[in-house]
């Protein structure tokens, strides 16, 4: 079996393997599963399927990442990074893209105008040693066999499925020649956050980025944060790492950082001076988007949104692909204007939906029933469950 695997990646990345194959084995292993022997195959022959980033040892120790299994406006990644690099850490992170109903960091930092997520070994190393912090994809240096097995499974409806997400996971972090990592593994019908569509998750993570952001992200992005500053050494302990990344949402830099990874990337740095220069650059302004507001029937605090859902809707409204090669409708999205535990009144807006033309009567119609009402107060809880080290 093991040969059967290098095999096939083999063939994933010569072009010896058809789309209609790939879709097959894909869907064989979606059904049946793989052993736990095999996914180890699986991820090492994908690592292998390209370089494998290298590190002078001053800076090894202090090469690090972050990778999520995918969630609905998962933004942590986009503050994250850059955070890390102003607290001293090296992020040569390599993203996904859209994956299913999930979002992908790639699509959301190409909202940004000229912004580029290819990039050749060279390229990467300079950056990470310069500024810090690299945001790229797959290429066909790095990882090939999962750019092209990422991209099938989005399509054939073979994302969910644990062998497949941590060979496609483990084998991009493996590649980045790694001295920590920290794995955000999301669960229930699908973890998200208030914005939700690529320049909506833009605009929400600069805006955590210079400590404007809600408290559930930042939450995240400082624990996370705080367990890899841990891990370098950088700090003597997960709180003292955690209230370090605090402080660079607060003082600035991370946001700079940020800003000096966009300009090295080719995007447009000076859509960010301003909230209004953002939201334009972001193409947030164009005339020909609308927006539909959905306003509560009833009153009382909210239990439960239905991620699932509202993602689909974005789907739907075009801002994911549904097949191979779909152009993604970055300014497509939905703005949450409640979370867990806030109060609504009867005829209150609780959702802001940006689309093009003419709303969809049948993505308003998914829509209905996706958030609960409780008539006695609700607490929200934490969206860390639980931290294994
Ligand atoms: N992120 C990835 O890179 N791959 C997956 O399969 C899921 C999330």
């Amino acid at each position: 079996m093991s040969e059967a695997i290098r095999r096939l990646v083999q063939g994933v990345v010569d072009g010896s393997l058809s789309d209609d194959e790939l879709a097959e084995w894909l869907r064989d292993v979606f059904d049946e599963g793989l052993s736990e022997q095999d996914t180890v195959t699986l991820t090492e022959a994908m690592r292998d399927s390209g370089d494998v980033l290298e590190w002078s040892s001053d800076i090894s120790d202090l090469v690090v990442d972050k990778h999520s299994t995918g969630g609905v406006g998962d933004k942590v990644s986009l503050v994250l990074a850059p955070a890390l690099a102003s607290c001293g850490l090296k992020v040569p992170m390599i993203s996904g893209r859209g994956l299913g109903h999930t979002g992908g960091t790639l699509d959301k930092l190409e909202s940004i105008p000229g912004f580029s997520v290819e990039m050749g070994i060279s390229g990467i190393r300079e950056q990470v040693e310069g500024i810090g912090v690299a945001m790229v994809g797959q290429s066909d240096a790095l990882v090939p066999a999962d750019r092209r097995m990422y991209a099938m499974r989005d399509v054939t409806g073979t994302v969910a499925s644990v062998p497949l997400i941590t060979s496609s996971i483990v084998s991009k972090k493996a590649a980045e020649g790694l001295s920590a990592l920290v794995l955000d593994v999301k669960f229930g019908r699908a973890a998200f956050m208030p914005a939700i569509g690529n320049s909506l998750e833009i605009l929400e993570s600069v805006e955590t980025l210079c400590g404007r952001g809600p408290e559930d992200l930042e939450e995240l992005v400082c624990v996370q944060g705080g367990l890899l500053l841990q891990a370098t050494g950088l700090a003597a302990g997960f709180e003292a790492g955690a209230v370090m990344i605090h402080d660079s949402l607060h003082d600035g830099s991370a946001f700079q950082r940020f800003r000096e990874m966009v300009q090295a990337q080719g995007g447009d740095a000076s859509i960010l001076d301003s909230d209004a220069s953002l939201t334009q650059g972001l193409g947030l302004m164009d005339p020909e988007l609308n927006t539909t507001e959905l306003s509560s029937g009833s009153a009382g605090w909210v239990e439960d949104i239905d991620a699932m859902a509202i993602a689909e809707a974005c789907l739907g409204l075009g801002a994911g692909r549904t097949r191979l090669g779909d152009i993604v409708d970055r300014a497509v999205g939905a703005i949450l204007e409640v979370q867990v535990g806030d109060r609504l009144e009867v005829g209150e807006p609780w959702m802001v939906l940006y689309h093009r033309g003419e709303m969809d009567k049948r993505v308003l119609e998914g829509l209905l029933g996706s958030i609960t009402l409780s008539d006695e107060e609700v607490v929200p809880e934490s969206r860390i469950a639980e931290v294994f080290e």
